[in-house]
């Protein structure tokens, strides 16, 4: 008990000058949004919705031209009809690559939902190959898109190169806005007109900047993640060209309606009040990924990214030696939820994964991930991603007895 005292007190620390650099980036972004919402001046009737068709749907309208400002698009759709980050993904795919097209995704394999939706896995029902979307792919190098391959790869019908932010599920780190410019600003010297997409998942608010003023045409986020501040309870978004953007209201609805219809029900107060708070409960988040990769690496486990590394998303990796380790970790995330705490998670199959998975999660909105939670596949190297967290308070509570129930256990 002392020595985790001592432990922690020490990691903190150490942390001073990072979480400095976190309120920082909160303190600017938050700005930004303030600002967002100056400018298309928000009222209190826009926190109401409508029914039915949803014509003049004042409110849904000013809160997706918050979005569009903040993330310095030309236009963005923001709705609850929208399932999840994989639904605009795939609505933004799917709008802008036709027969014959081809989608290069140029950081490796995309995210695991993605691989139905392109094609390369499943059933092939409704995927972009099923369409006659060809796919390709370039794997990082040295940690970096390859852009030598990148455009080596780029064909007459590649239509679109998509960028990935976020690792993900994968071992592979991160890409972060400085590398992602660079890549675009290369790409778009010799191929202006092919459309550069980026899934933003996870990525929202971790930077100054977000991928549109680097030079991506389209991105796409869950409002169950970052953007959502932990209040939106589904959605997703659409952000970037307006004609890119009405081809994805058009697809989303119907040709001739596109953004024109579609209820907002009772979603925008939240919708609202969480994008508010969004770049706060983000830094929480930042602070407890970086608590927990030094606490841990501190009693020897390995973690990534390290805790004075430069982010662009909220996931923290933690590798443990054996599943035991790794199981009693997760069971101890979930023991500190303030959902479900009493139920234990076990290892079990996850369709779309090939071993079993085990899943900690006790969430106000189910699935959310800018709540914390830690999951991840039971086999070598037992790698847990662990992520989100509403206060750093929590995460640091959760963490730590996580820590203190392997050290008791002797597990590590
Ligand atoms: C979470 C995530 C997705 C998919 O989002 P869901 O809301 O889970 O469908 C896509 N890409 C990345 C990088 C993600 O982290």
């Amino acid at each position: 008990m002392e020595e985790m005292k001592q432990l922690i007190s020490e990691t903190e620390e150490t942390l001073i000058p990072y979480f400095k650099n976190i309120e920082d980036v909160a303190y600017e972004n938050q700005e930004k949004v303030l600002n967002a919402f100056h400018a298309v001046k928000a009222t209190e009737n826009d926190l109401q919705g409508t029914t039915g068709y949803g014509y003049d749907d004042i409110g849904r309208d000013h809160l997706e031209a918050i979005y569009a400002h903040t993330f310095k698009a030309e236009d963005a759709i923001v709705r609850p009809q929208i399932i999840s980050g994989t639904h605009a993904i795939t609505i933004a795919l799917q709008s802008v690559l036709k027969y014959g097209d081809e989608l290069l995704y140029i950081t490796g394999d995309p995210y695991d939902t993605l691989l139905e939706v392109i094609g390369i896995n499943g059933n092939g029902i409704e995927s972009l190959k099923e369409h006659g979307v060809a796919y390709s792919k370039v794997d990082l190098k040295q940690d970096d898109i390859d852009i030598d391959a990148v455009l080596n790869n780029i064909k007459p019908q590649t239509k679109v190169i998509a960028i990935q932010r976020s690792k993900g599920y994968d071992q592979r780190p991160s890409i972060d806005l400085a590398k992602i410019e660079r890549a675009i600003n290369q790409i778009k010297a010799k191929h202006p007109e092919v459309i550069v997409f980026v899934d933003n998942c996870y990525g929202e608010f971790v930077e100054k900047r977000e991928p549109i003023e680097c030079g991506a045409d389209l991105i796409a986020g869950s409002l169950i993640k970052n953007p959502g501040g932990g209040l939106a309870k589904i959605g997703g978004y659409i952000a970037g060209k307006k004609t890119l953007v009405e081809r994805c209201g058009y697809r989303l609805t119907a040709p001739g309606i596109g953004k024109e219809a579609g209820a907002s029900l009772n979603s925008l107060q939240e919708m609202y009040q969480g994008f508010f708070l969004a770049p706060h409960v983000v830094s929480q988040s930042l602070k407890g990924a970086l608590f927990t990769s030094l606490l841990l690496e501190k009693m020897d486990m390995r973690t990534t990214p390290r805790y004075d590394v430069t982010r662009t998303d909220l996931i923290q990796t933690v590798s443990f030696d054996t599943k035991e380790q790794m199981i009693l970790f997760c069971q101890s995330i979930q023991q500190a939820s303030p959902i479900n705490a009493h139920f234990s998670p076990e290892p079990a199959y996850m369709p779309g994964y090939e071993d079993d998975v085990i899943m900690a999660a006790g969430t106000f909105v189910q699935g959310s991930s800018i709540e914390l939670s830690a999951d991840g596949p039971i086999r070598p190297p037992y790698e847990v991603y662990v992520q989100g967290g509403l206060t750093y308070e929590h995460v640091k509570l959760a963490v730590s007895r996580a820590a203190q129930k392997l050290r008791t256990q002797q597990l590590v």
